[in-house]
């Protein structure tokens, strides 16, 4: 998919790991082989030093700043783009030296006065804005975020901290082998299964005050571990085709509900048709009070890549929560505009279909 020339690619390589520097976190960075990659050789630097740190380097930085300016103007860029660009060229060393060379587009320049973009990810910026030459910048940016521009289970990446609250498991994000959260057993009348405890509290907080509405909320299926997932996931390839078991059950290892963060509420099948329920209607309307989301609505399935699943909820926290419910949006949409998107994100895992330079573009 990326056809970058080796150079190009490495230099592409080399500015994502000066740009991972930039980054206050960047979590476990490793290799499903156990190889060490020159970029992980850069990663592990930029993990030991943060880029700005001796006086040099401010001074650098400075010195960068002061000259974006100039090498802005005439770009057609008004006061705020050029104002976030020259932030950006402070911090960036390697965004530098290719807006010097003028190796930057007005396009890319664009692009990168977006705060939720990412410079690793300039060629893939490209190439999906001329295979759809009427999108947004934003809309750009936003689909490459999300890995639109690649398909389904092609681009794999393994979430870097699989305990963390935010974690995104999808069919792009998959969690790391062995992975199991800590656990919870939510308890006789709340239904089957465990949740990890922050998210077997709030579901059970928000099934006893949906009971006292006259709702009755229980769980049909929460933590499933990896064997489960592969148990399950191979039941249905005996009677469908993947491409339709794709639609409706996840892959090992890239199912939510492997993070302890998810469950089943009621039912678990679209003949149950849960969507027509007061229940259904009650969760929608307080889900995010107990920052659990509707995670795969109607509509959605091209970004989620799954139909509509009434009865799936994650739970997010509440913060986050109300603005998905409220702004109907995905999961994934909203990790994507995030300004520090990516910051957690790792490495690509090793895929039969990748090239070998396209890992340069799995960097931040
Ligand atoms: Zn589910």
């Amino acid at each position: 998919m990326l056809k970058f020339t080796t150079g190009r690619g490495l230099r592409l390589l080399l500015a994502a790991g000066i740009c991972l520097g930039t980054l206050a976190s960047v979590g476990a960075v490793s290799r499903t082989d156990g190889t060490a990659s020159p970029m992980e050789a850069v990663v592990q630097q930029a993990e030991q030093k943060s880029p700005i740190q001796t006086e040099a380097e401010l001074k650098a930085a400075e010195a960068r700043q002061k000259r974006a300016p100039a090498l802005l103007a005439s770009r057609g860029l008004n006061r705020e783009q050029k104002d976030a660009l020259t932030a950006r060229m402070g911090e960036d060393a390697f965004l530098f030296q290719l807006l010097e060379q003028g190796s930057l587009t007005r396009a890319d320049l664009l692009w990168l006065t977006l705060p939720n973009s990412r410079s690793d990810r300039l060629e893939r910026y490209r190439a999906w804005s001329a295979e759809h030459p009427k999108l947004t910048a934003e809309d750009v940016v936003l689909q490459v975020n999300m890995d639109q521009d690649q398909d389904f289970y092609s681009l794999i990446w393994e979430v870097a901290d699989p305990s963390a609250l935010d974690v995104l498991v999808n069919k792009h994000y998959i969690l790391p082998a062995g992975y199991v959260p800590q656990l919870e057993v939510l308890g006789g009348k709340y239904g089957a299964g465990s949740l990890r405890p922050e998210a077997a509290q709030a579901f059970r907080a928000m099934a006893d005050s949906a009971r006292k509405d006259g709702i009755s909320l229980r769980s049909v299926s929460a933590y499933r571990s990896y064997r489960q997932q592969t148990n399950t996931y191979n039941r249905y390839l005996k009677q469908n085709s993947q491409a339709t078991v794709d639609t409706f059950s996840a892959r090992p290892g890239h199912s939510e509900h492997q993070t302890g963060l998810a469950l089943d509420i009621n039912v678990a099948s679209s003949r149950a048709h849960f969507e027509d329920t007061p229940a259904f209607a009650w969760l929608k309307e307080h889900c995010a009070e107990y920052g659990f989301i509707l995670r795969y609505d109607l509509g959605q399935d091209s970004i989620t890549g799954y139909r509509f699943e009434p009865w799936h909820y994650r739970y997010v926290g509440q913060e986050a929560a109300k603005t998905i419910m409220e702004q109907g949006i995905t999961y994934e949409e909203y990790l994507a505009l995030r300004p520090t998107w990516g910051q957690q994100v790792i490495i690509k895992e090793e895929t039969p279909a990748a090239s070998p330079l396209s890992i340069s573009g799995s960097l931040k």
